[in-house]
């Protein structure tokens, strides 16, 4: 079921992805709600999107009997490489979260990669989700000094093929570019360098199957029209510090359309 869930046609589908970070309680359920009254309106058939909220693990049970409707998606934020239960104290597997409710997962945010998650790691997780139907969101990115020294392509090159196994469903996988100088910052990436990068990712694996690719980092009410023009290319939205605001999430969205 959960497969159905990727665009695979060509510049329709667009996804709104909230990425709630360490941020939330039961009562945070208010935020979703709103997003929910909100969506129920908005939703033509001529807009195709999908709304996807990643929220902390503690919240997906409670969340997932909550909404109880398929109109907005949840998703985890990391899970462990291992598969089976074991002793992994703290740990909590790929299947514990789709038994929660979520059916997308973040793997390889910046965030993670900076205490210490390598490609390796990164790789093990997303065979781990995939293998329990879950679809990923994979993060990839460069920090300012490597745009800096000119080294991006090289070093979303070895993220790239160092967590993508040839085995993995593509289909299953979103790809998210998020540079680091970005996220939290208020910085963007002027519209052509994000065109170029988005270009790489979506030919990166030489194959026929459609390749989603988002952008994440800063995105805000006020930027994402700039955004929309990149429509043609540009698949959706993985969205921080404003997902955690039903107002701010909501004015991304209307104002994408406008
Ligand atoms: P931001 O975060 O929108 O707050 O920059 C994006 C992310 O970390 O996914």
């Amino acid at each position: 079921m959960t497969n159905n869930f990727i665009s695979k046609e060509r510049n329709k589908l667009k996804y709104f992805v909230g990425n709630w970070k360490m941020f939330g309680d039961l009562d945070s359920f208010k935020i979703i709600k709103r997003i929910r009254q909100f969506y129920i309106k908005f939703r033509t058939s001529d807009k195709k999107n999908k709304i996807i909220l990643c929220v902390p693990n503690t919240l997906i049970g409670f969340y997932k009997k909550k909404l109880n409707s398929k109109i907005i998606l949840l998703g985890a934020q990391n899970c462990s490489q291992h598969k089976n239960y074991g002793a992994f104290t703290g740990s909590v597997s790929a299947l514990m979260l789709k038994k929660a409710g979520a059916e997308f997962i973040i793997l390889g945010h910046s965030e993670n990669r900076m205490e210490g998650e390598t490609s390796q790691l990164i790789k093990r997780k997303i065979k781990s989700a995939l293998s329990e139907n879950l679809n990923v969101i994979f993060c990839i990115g460069e920090t300012a000094s490597e745009k800096k020294g000119g080294k991006t392509l090289p070093v979303l090159y070895n993220q790239l093929k160092n967590s993508i196994d040839k085995k993995f469903d593509l289909n299953k996988i979103i790809f998210a570019y998020e540079p680091v100088w970005s996220i939290g910052t208020g910085k963007t990436p002027h519209m052509r360098y994000l065109q170029k990068i988005t270009m790489y990712i979506k030919h990166f694996f030489k194959t026929k199957k459609y390749i989603n690719v988002l952008y994440g980092g800063s995105v805000n009410d006020k930027n994402i029209k700039e955004f929309s023009k990149l429509a043609p290319f540009m698949d959706g939205f993985l969205i921080g510090g404003a997902s955690q605001s039903s107002k701010k999430f909501i004015d991304i969205i209307k104002n994408y359309y406008k």
